[in-house]
């Protein structure tokens, strides 16, 4: 997938290979220069966690992928990183749990919002949402609180990935539920999750999807049960733990 010569032995090939999307995607006009810092700041977290994917995280992906199978109304929500690094995954989790796909920027330009909509399609999204933006979310500024009404604003189950905490915090206030799939579990948005996947979004995504269609043949009640055994603080816990004391296994 990509056009630059990273050396598959290198030991932090994986790591680089997705800079190199991040840069890439900035070059195309679909990321931008802030999602530079956070995808750095979300590096030093993976490093920490062994850039792998913990116990808890693992049981994370499980209850996501059950909530978006149990939901009436699902919604991805899509930013500039997001759309760098997994936009494929995306759209194929988006087939498995029949879930909407919503660009969402913290710092919305149209021309931004439109190269990310392409881009999806490219990847073979047929419809994508976030252009009508014709719904707010209450409790913050204009421009960060469009949504499209019978997307997110409609939604009664979010997938966030990377949100920012301030949007995080007030989509949680409307009452939704947030699967929220953030590096950092003290961050502001990892901690007003329903869910929180403290894993990196390129190992998350496949990895939602993967249960999603071993789950796809679930009764309600056994994916209820999945949902209801899932304990939030509890994996909050684990992987701040992980990363200090490079526990958990
Ligand atoms: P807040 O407390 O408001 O949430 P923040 O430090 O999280 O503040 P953001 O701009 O939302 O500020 O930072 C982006 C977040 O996304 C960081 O927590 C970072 O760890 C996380 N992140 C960055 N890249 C990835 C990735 N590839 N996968 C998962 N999480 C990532
Ligand atoms: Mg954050």
């Amino acid at each position: 997938m990509s056009d630059i010569d990273i050396p598959e032995d290198h030991p932090r090939y994986e790591s680089l290979l997705t800079r190199h999307r991040i840069e890439d995607g900035v070059d195309k006009g679909i990321t931008s220069r802030q999602g530079l810092i956070a995808q750095g700041r979300g590096e030093t977290f993976d490093y920490l966690l062994g850039e792998r994917t913990i116990p808890s995280a693992a049981a994370a992906e499980r209850a996501a992928a059950a909530y978006l199978l149990l939901a009436e109304h699902p919604v991805l929500s899509v930013n500039g990183n997001v759309a760098a690094l997994v936009p494929g995954e995306l759209v194929e989790l988006a087939e498995a749990t029949g879930a909407d796909l919503e660009v969402n920027l913290f710092n919305r330009t149209e021309a931004r919002m439109q190269a990310i909509v392409d881009h999806l399609r490219e990847h073979g999204a047929d419809e994508v949402k976030g252009l009508t933006a014709d719904g707010r979310i209450p409790g913050l500024s204009h421009e960060r609180a469009k949504v499209d009404s019978d997307g997110i604003g409609d939604a009664d189950v979010v997938l966030v990935p990377l949100e920012d905490g301030d949007r995080a915090e007030a989509l949680a206030a409307m009452g939704k539920v947030e699967l929220v799939v953030d590096l950092n579990p003290m961050s502001r948005s990892a901690q007003s999750a329903t869910v929180p996947i403290v894993d990196n979004i390129v190992r998350a995504v496949p990895n939602i999807t993967r249960h999603a269609r071993e789950l796809a043949t679930s009764s309600r009640e056994e994916l209820q049960r999945i949902v209801d055994e899932f304990d939030r603080d509890e994996a909050l816990a684990a992987a701040e733990q992980a990363i200090r004391e490079g526990g958990e296994d």
